[in-house]
Parts: structure tokens; sequence; C-alpha cells
């Protein structure tokens, strides 16, 4: 079920985006239940740390890792922590958790090993999606506060890491014998995901004459992904994932467009219409 709280100003975006033509044109997505599946409420769903920390044996990770757990996501959700403190908070808990993963003995070998033998759930007509963006060489930027080094990995068992497709995201990084050595900075966490995070020049350049975009994600934190560059034309496509009639409200409001218990049907439709 698709839901356009302002259908007038949706079809005045459209047209714009459309106007601008391909060469104006990209596409920011969340990767975490937006580019796949969102799992049963309650789970937390697969997402890119699943795997990992499925995969970590070791005693001292996993009691750790549900510690950090059980004090931060509190945080996270929280109504009535202030936004800088949840920053902070955020800041800590993804640093200690690369930091943890590290200190446990996670080297290359082992994420290696973790991505070979995981298998992302992808949201319906996933491939299409890659499709339509590659052949008409519009770029697609994975913004995500979960695992880069999994997301890589993924996209790569799939065909899907194709030229135009960046991905920023949290790497760790291996020394040359491969051992777990440090992961990048700053965390890309839960309310900072904005594309001045954007390392890569060349990207940086590509994306900056591209002023219109659509972005899609499932979360209120990914309502900022396209800050940061200035943009013509954004419109916001929100994933709701589950039955929530608080959180739809906020959505309704937020996006341009919720998407309710669908695949990417609707998307690549829309991108046709952009671009065919
Ligand atoms: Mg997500």
């Amino acid at each position: 079920m698709i839901h356009i709280e302002n259908k007038e100003l949706f079809e005045k975006k459209l047209l714009q985006i459309k106007k601008g033509g391909a060469n104006s044109f990209h596409v920011i997505a969340d990767f975490d239940r937006t580019l796949t599946e969102p799992g049963e409420k309650g789970e937390k769903g697969s997402s890119s740390y699943d795997p990992i920390n499925k995969g970590i044996t070791s005693e001292e990770f996993k009691k750790k890792e549900k510690e950090m757990f059980d004090y931060y996501y509190p945080i996270e959700i929280s109504n009535t922590i202030s936004q800088k403190e949840k920053d902070k908070a955020m800041e800590e808990w993804w640093d200690k958790y690369f930091s943890l993963a590290i200190k446990c003995g996670l080297d290359k070998k082992q994420m290696d090993k973790i991505i070979f033998e995981s298998q992302m759930l992808w949201r319906k007509d996933i491939k299409e999606f890659f499709k339509i963006l590659e052949e008409s060489n519009i770029p697609l930027l994975i913004f995500s506060a979960g695992v880069g080094n999994m997301i890589d990995g993924q996209l790569r068992k799939n065909n899907f890491l194709t030229n135009n497709v960046h991905i920023v995201s949290n790497f760790f990084e291996f020394d040359k014998e491969g051992k777990g050595a440090s992961h990048t900075k700053p965390c890309i966490h839960t309310f900072n995901k904005n594309e001045s995070h954007i390392k890569s020049q060349d990207y940086k350049n590509e994306v900056l004459k591209r002023k219109n975009v659509i972005l899609l994600g499932d979360s209120v934190g990914d309502l900022t992904m396209a800050d940061g560059m200035e943009h013509d034309t954004v419109i916001k496509i929100g994933f709701l994932n589950h039955k929530d009639e608080k959180k739809e409200e906020i959505y309704n409001k937020s996006f341009d467009v919720v998407i309710k218990n669908e695949g990417m049907e609707n998307i690549n439709k829309l991108l046709k219409k952009i671009l065919y």
C-alpha cells in the first residue's frame, strides 16, 4: 500500500525531477530494512550487524555486546532524552561496538567467512531496482549506520556493486596481515546520516551536479540523508515496516511517500517514470 499525504506537491516534485533529466538525478538509500526485508516485528530483523554478532563466537563479545545494547538502545528510542545527549550516546555506542569486535578477534578472514556464509534477505524486486539505476548510469548512494564491509560483500555476492553504486557506512579496517586494526571515523550512527560524510571527491563532484534526489529510508533518521549538500528537489520515500499508528502518522507527515508491506515495485515504477 502506498500513501501520499500531499499529492499535489508530490506531482510537482516528480515533474521537476523528470524535467531535470537523468543527468541531474541521483538516488540515496538506507540499507538495513530499506533495501533488505524488515524481519518480524519485535525482532531486530535482518540487519548488517546480525551476521557479525552471530559470527563472533567470543563469550566476552557476546556478553558486552548485549550489555551495550541494553544500555544504549533505550537511549536511541527514548522520547525524553535530548538530541544532543542521544548523539553523544550513539557515537559512544558505535565506537565501542567496533572496538569490541576487533578486541575480540574479528579479522579479515573471519569477516570474509561471515560474508560468504550469510545471505541478506533483499526486498522483493530489488534486482530490477539496481538494474534500472545501472542502465541509466544513475549514482546510488547507499547510506548506512550498519557495517560497510557486510554491505559491500552482500552487494558483490549479488553482482549489485556496479560502478554507479557508492557506500557510505562504517567499515572495519584490517592491517596487512588481516588483523582487525581500526574502524572508519566518524561513526555513521542513527542520527548523523547526511551527505557531508561522503569522502570520495570524485563521487562528491558527481553528485554535486545532480541536484534532484530520490531518498529511500525506513526510519526518521533517514530523512536527513540528503542534507549536507545542496539540492533542488528531493522526494522522500519511507517504508513503514510494521503496523504502528503513531509511527504512521509521523511518517505520513515526514515522508512524501509512505510504503507499507511492499517490495520495490512502486519504487521501480517511479524510477521508470523519471528515466524512461
Ligand atoms: Mg534502516
